[in-house]
């Protein structure tokens, strides 16, 4: 098995001048699942436990994943996890919306504390990874021979370390939508006028991203999850415009109505 791309350059964008930027979280975003123990749920599930003592033992959480790959890959191989991941269910209203927003010309980017060879395992499956501009999450080398599945730290791995006080040391995903933002909003031969940046997400990781967002843009936060309370305890630190969804349906909706709405 080659080794999923650890790139998070734009490598796949279907239109020099979207009109849309969207950004999606993973885990419980586009997947109503956690990746992270997803992963052992069926091959190990007692996992569960270890998972519990590695957390209150003080490791950080990409620490606990190398501990959960190096456990789980004792006894299984790297394609029985492959295989197990590939069963992940995603919402047939997500790989919908994912294809029509690409199919439209927009850009996509996935912001994930989740891990490469996970969402990258999960969105070959479906066939909806060339869809995605960008994925930036931390980064995966899969190793058949050695039997080994190796993670790094986004920050780690792309150098950026950051200084936000809000988001977990490996990643802030404020500074990646700040990134994408000012590469959109720079002067440039494709500079596409009343771009709209559209941030879907569920956790509390996914605050410090709906506060870049300007007053156009639009944050998606899904209903009674984190993200909805934090935005309601900090009103005043959010600035864009807020449409709840409570279903895959629901967000499919809001997304083909968002598109249609703009091609009109
Ligand atoms: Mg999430
Ligand atoms: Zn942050």
């Amino acid at each position: 098995m080659s080794e999923p791309s650890t790139t998070q350059i734009l490598d796949n964008s279907s239109s020099e001048n979207p009109v849309f930027v969207f950004m999606f979280d993973f885990d419980h975003t586009l997947v109503d699942e956690n990746t992270d123990t997803f992963v052992f749920q069926d091959l190990k599930p007692e996992m569960m436990t270890d998972l519990k003592n590695w957390r209150h033992s003080g490791l950080s959480w990409t620490n606990v994943m190398r501990k959960v790959f190096e456990k789980l890959l004792s006894t299984c191989t790297v394609q029985q996890v492959t295989e197990w991941m590939e069963k992940c269910p995603i919402s047939e209203k997500t790989v919908e919306f994912l294809k029509e927003i690409n199919k439209c010309g927009h850009e996509i980017n996935i912001i994930s504390d989740s891990n490469m060879f996970f969402i990258s395992t999960i969105l070959e499956k479906h066939q909806i990874r060339e869809c995605i501009s960008n994925i930036h999450t931390n980064t995966t080398l899969v190793d058949q021979q050695k039997n080994t599945i190796d993670i790094t730290e986004y920050s780690v791995a792309f150098n950026k370390p950051h200084t936000c006080e809000t988001c977990p040391e490996n990643m802030c995903k404020g500074e990646i939508v700040k990134e994408i933002m000012n590469y959109h909003l720079s002067p440039h031969p494709h500079h596409t006028p009343n771009i709209q940046f559209i941030y879907c997400g569920d956790g509390k990781n996914d605050f410090c991203a709906c506060k870049q967002l300007r007053s156009i843009d639009l944050a998606l936060p899904r209903k009674d999850f984190t993200l909805e309370k934090v935005i309601e305890s900090r009103p005043t630190e959010v600035s864009c415009q807020i449409k709840l969804w409570n279903s895959f349906e629901h967000l499919n909706e809001i997304i083909l109505e968002q598109l249609k709405e703009k091609s009109q």
